[in-house]
């Protein structure tokens, strides 16, 4: 190995004994420099350490540095963590046993598990699209730190499908990559490929136990068929080739949405191109994140502010491509996109302004509303967030209904289905014997408690991978 170069993945490790993925040599990445700074508990590779734990380290150490890369190359100027991960963002790369990676607030960072099928041990902190999935999860935390508190199914499936996109873009920094995929999809990347396939290894250890989880070859793929439909109108849970209300699933509708998105724009099939258009995708996608209210027609508004981005930074550069791809996804109505003109989107020109210029923006609070706690078999009532803001863009009902208590009733059905999910750690003081149930969740992703001491409330612990223990 020449001096200043590493070992690591590209994209992920693949399936366990599969020759389709090997590690290459990747300068050494270095991290002391950047505003997002990281904490890690283990120890640079030394002539100790065996080759897994060198490549393991180096793997997630590259993904980290392309991650934080990209997101840099976004913004006008460098934005440090969300107020609450402070000025390092911890990195656990052996968290303990679990098929799963977790961004968790409250302990200020983000966990990689391993899991053990047969023989074969997978740490998920191998894979860079698992590493650059939960680095997007803390990034965009940072961008819009409304999201994690908002009881909406649309806007927590947008923080899974950052997550996905952020991996993308990650990759895309390695030109090595770029041309293996641009070779294997014949220049096409609406077709699936090692750049839409996420987390191939950690599917592959999470399929054992629970097959129905994760996608055929990985834990999702972002070159799929799903097509828009109001979240509230599907079920909780479903298998994974399914759509449903559940945020990783229903995040596959915008993922593939910014794939082909990128596949439009992607057109001189070039590396050079595949990295200039994942650039310009990418500042659209972080300037609209920031700038768009939390309502309940979220995808819909999230992506008319992706064309106005494009409009205040590309001069329409990429227009068209976004309308085909948020339109054939049924994102924005036909309707709408045909009513997102220049004239229309120059309306949100003041705040996108201000994110280009690097100056702060005001958001209202949201919203709360209280839950019977009846309705779920506890003693008491809590409350929520209800994703309140009126959209900037488009109707704050979908295109042919009326509902003006529509925010209430997002914030309803995302409580009914993490309850469904058995997502919810609950208070022991609001159990009674009829609510066994809630003792022992699988993994919980909000709790109910009166943290405030004051009155009950449901508040985010973390965002996960669709994991299995
Ligand atoms: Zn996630």
């Amino acid at each position: 190995m020449r001096a200043g170069y590493v070992f690591a993945w590209e994209d992920d490790p693949g399936v366990p004994h599969s020759s389709a993925n090997a590690p290459v040599a990747r300068p050494k990445p270095k991290l002391s420099h950047s505003s997002m700074a990281i904490k890690l508990n283990e120890q640079e590779p030394n002539r100790w350490h065996d080759r897994q734990y060198a490549l393991r380290y180096w793997s997630a150490m590259d993904a980290i540095h392309r991650t934080i890369s990209w997101v840099d190359d976004a913004l006008p100027t460098p934005i440090g963590w969300n107020e609450h991960i402070g000025a390092e963002l911890e990195v656990d790369l052996n968290a303990g046993i679990e098929f799963n990676a977790k961004y968790i607030r409250e302990t200020r960072g983000i966990f990689f598990y391993r899991g053990t099928v047969g023989k074969q041990t997978i740490y998920s902190a191998e894979s860079p699209d698992i590493v650059a999935h939960e680095v997007g999860h803390a990034v965009l935390d940072s961008l819009n730190p409304r999201l994690w508190q908002v009881a909406d199914p649309q806007g927590a499936a947008f923080h899974e499908a950052f997550g996905d996109v952020s991996a993308m873009f990650s990759a895309i920094r390695i030109p090595e990559f770029c041309a293996s995929v641009i070779y294997e999809t014949e220049g096409d990347l609406k077709k699936s490929s090692r750049l839409s396939r996420m987390g191939e290894q950690l599917a592959w250890g999470v399929r054992v136990s629970r097959p129905s989880r994760v996608d055929q070859e990985c834990l999702r793929n972002l070159a799929n068929e799903f097509y828009y439909i109001d979240p509230m109108s599907l079920p909780p849970r479903a298998p994974a080739s399914q759509l449903c209300a559940e945020e990783h699933s229903f995040s596959r509708v915008f993922s593939a949405a910014i794939l082909d998105a990128l596949a439009e724009i992607f057109s001189v099939h070039t590396v050079e191109d595949l990295q200039s258009a994942a650039k310009s995708l990418a500042k659209v996608l972080v300037t609209a994140a920031i700038t768009t209210p939390l309502s309940t027609r979220y995808f819909a508004d999230l992506a008319a502010h992706m064309l106005a981005a494009d409009l205040a930074i590309y001069g329409q550069a990429h227009g068209s491509a976004l309308r085909a791809a948020f339109g054939n996804r049924g994102i924005l109505s036909r309707t709408e996109a045909s009513e997102l003109t220049p004239e229309v989107l120059a309306d949100g020109s003041e705040e996108i302004g201000k994110v280009l210029k690097s100056k702060p923006i005001d958001k209202p609070e949201l919203k709360t509303m209280s839950l019977s706690g009846g309705r779920y078999g506890l003693l008491g009532d809590f409350c929520v967030s209800v994703p309140s803001d009126l959209p900037r863009f488009v109707s704050a009902s979908p295109p042919e209904s009326h509902d003006e208590e529509r925010p209430q009733r997002a914030a309803k059905f995302f409580v009914d289905s993490l309850f469904s999910q058995g997502k919810v750690n609950v208070s022991k003081d609001l159990l009674t014997d009829a609510t066994a149930a809630y003792r022992h969740v699988e993994t919980s992703t909000h709790e109910i408690t009166d943290a405030n001491g004051r009155e009950y409330e449901l508040r985010r612990i973390e965002f996960e991978c669709p994991g299995s223990t």
